[in-house]
């Protein structure tokens, strides 16, 4: 099936801060976006100022900052000068106790308010912030917090007396561990959080930090193996920012929802940083996915920017446009999703339910912020991640016969994605891992390890990653092409594919799929996808098997974990398996 490019209306774009792409993009540089920002004295540059200070200095502290939704449906606010106040208590807590510039700070925590206050005011002093997620088990805490030389931690007492005591004497380079919700008797060695930021000052002078002094530490999904840490500096903030306002098309008067969890990049990025450095109004909600929950959300905040994952958008669907219908989404004006590929049926889904397209963008923990993306006031090819942002320069490359490595100008070619080093947001390092992050870049690029192509009009389009192509029988296959393809079928909610060793086409492919509420898996409807599937791809492409599985294994943030659909099928080993999610919902 052919997708109808979704043509954008002059409607749509009134008032977008991007409005002509190539004009803009033409003449980009990257001072401009720096140029937004304040700075601090003596070229220092901080992200928790950028983020919070600067607008209560230019008079804007009493604009909501902050809705934080709690389990229970209650909610709190913050404005910019309370969020100030309390990133500035953590920050004066931490000097107090010696916790200094680059040391980290790591929190394990739900999407509690503390995960914020801490989070800026660690940016505050200098220090580096990591986050975890909080489902994370002991084994892979630890690892995380010994590869990052973990200094302090903020987390609750039941994750400490689980997750960390039980190892905690092993990390020596452990000081501090901070608490947000004290029992009497809390266990020793932890400081009762409330308390110590009560007796803290709410005024702190910011560290001037440099440009490129760390700041994040982040460790990317898992979904191809152990997973990295990579270093990001103050100075990605320029990225963040000024990625939010054109692919995200942030406005100071947004109420803006990004459901990710500050566990993962696009939590931290745009789930704390770009909408306050935007000057917008950000929505948190401590409780899991839970459709009828996120419509509310949506509703009762008048949520105007919403970015959001493949996987929810799926979750979506599964219980059809009808629900959607029911509430009243009129204050929604923009939609994005990253993650994963997003299959163009879902793009079409966004039409039918929303009266919208999702707007897909792509990016990953190293590049730090958004890189391609669909922007409000350019056309939606559905199935294609857009165009690379003003300022970044991607391509698709060719490995050559040699060893070397050529751009391939060729529309539609596929090759592997990569990027052009020197953008704000790019990582510095895996720490603790030269060589890893070295063979990272060549021939001048930063490359993905994602592959992709690029049509005549420069629109970017997912292929999967290198590791996930399947070669049969002399055709390169992209699991995304096969799976979407699936996807188009009613009665699929979800499908990973792989491939497996085959004595003469070299692998086939084989495809688990899980089905929406309510369909039966019988043998009828698996031949029926496997003649659906030949239609639509052709006997080449088209998976020679087909399995049913009432869930795939996916990371904490949402992605298929395909190795391991591999792993499992070939009866090798799992491999790292740190984040994981449980498979049973
Ligand atoms: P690891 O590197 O540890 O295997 P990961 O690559 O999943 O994990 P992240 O940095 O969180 O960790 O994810 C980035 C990757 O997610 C990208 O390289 C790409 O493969 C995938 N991705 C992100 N956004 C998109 C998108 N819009 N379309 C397709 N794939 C995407
Ligand atoms: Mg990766």
């Amino acid at each position: 099936m052919a997708w109808q490019r979704i043509r954008k209306r002059p409607e749509d774009c009134i008032g977008a801060n991007l409005q002509d792409y190539e004009g803009y993009a033409g003449t980009f540089a990257w001072s401009q976006a720096r140029a937004m920002l304040d700075g601090l004295p003596g070229g220092a540059l901080n992200i928790a100022h950028e983020a919070v200070d600067r607008h209560v200095d230019a008079g804007r502290g009493d604009r909501l900052a902050l809705r934080w939704i709690g389990r229970d449906g209650q909610a709190s606010d913050f404005t910019y000068a309370a969020l100030r106040a309390q990133s500035n208590r953590f920050a004066s807590l931490l000097a107090q106790l010696g916790v200094g510039k680059g040391d980290r700070v790591f929190s394990l925590l739900g999407r509690v308010p503390e995960l914020y206050f801490a989070a800026l005011g660690t940016l505050k002093n200098g220090s580096v912030f990591s986050p975890l997620f909080s489902a994370f088990g002991p084994e892979p805490i630890k690892a995380r917090m010994t590869i990052g030389e973990a200094k302090a931690l903020v987390t609750t007492e039941a994750f400490y007396r689980r997750k960390v005591e039980p190892w905690r004497k092993e990390l020596a380079s452990l000081q501090q561990v901070f608490l947000t919700d004290c029992s009497k008797t809390p266990p020793a060695g932890t400081t009762d959080l409330a308390a110590a930021m009560a007796a803290s000052p709410d005024a702190f002078a910011i560290v001037p930090t440099a440009p490129g002094d760390m700041a994040l530490l982040h460790f990317t999904s898992g979904t191809t193996g152990r997973p990295k840490g990579a270093v990001h500096v103050h100075e990605a903030v320029v990225a963040h920012h000024i990625t939010g306002r054109l692919a995200l098309d942030l406005h100071p008067e947004d109420v803006f929802w990004c459901t990710a969890d500050p566990g993962w990049v696009t939590g931290t990025s745009y789930g704390i940083i770009s909408p306050l450095t935007n000057g917008a109004t950000l929505i948190v909600d401590q409780a899991e996915f839970d459709a009828e929950r996120w419509y509310r959300i949506l509703q009762d905040q008048k949520v105007t920017v919403w970015y959001t994952a493949p996987t929810a958008i799926r979750m979506l669907m599964k219980i059809g446009a009808d629900t959607t219908r029911r509430f009243d989404l009129s204050k929604l004006r923009f939609m994005a999703s990253v993650g994963e590929p997003l299959n163009p049926e879902a793009v079409v889904w966004g039409m039918e339910a929303f009266g919208k397209p999702f707007h897909d963008n792509w990016w990953q923990t190293e590049t730090g912020g958004i890189m391609i993306a669909n922007y409000p006031a350019m056309d939606v090819k559905p199935g294609s991640m857009g165009r690379p942002l003003p300022g970044v320069t991607a391509a698709v490359l060719e490995h050559t016969a040699d060893g070397g490595i050529r751009e391939i100008e060729r529309p539609m070619a596929m090759g592997e994605l990569a990027l052009r080093p020197g953008w704000p947001s790019m990582m510095r390092a895996y720490l603790n891992e030269e060589e890893r992050y070295r063979k990272c870049f060549a021939g001048g690029w930063y490359l993905t390890g994602d592959l992709a192509m690029r049509d005549d009009e420069g629109y970017y389009w997912f292929v999967g990653r290198a590791d996930d192509v399947i070669k049969s029988a002399g055709h390169l296959i992209g699991p995304f092409e096969v799976e979407s393809a699936l996807m188009e079928h009613p009665a699929v909610a979800e499908a990973g594919v792989i491939g497996v060793p085959d004595p003469t086409a070299g692998e086939i492919v084989k495809a688990f799929v899980a089905l929406k509420n309510g369909v039966e898996p019988t043998e009828a409807l698996r031949k029926e996808l496997l003649g659906h599937a030949r239609k639509r791809l052709g006997p080449a492409v088209a998976p020679k098997d087909i399995a049913f599985r009432a869930n795939l294994p996916k990371t904490r943030s949402g992605k298929i974990m395909r190795r391991l659909l591999k792993a499992r099928e070939l009866g090798l080993p799992e491999g790292d398996v740190s984040t994981l999610e449980s498979e049973e919902r």
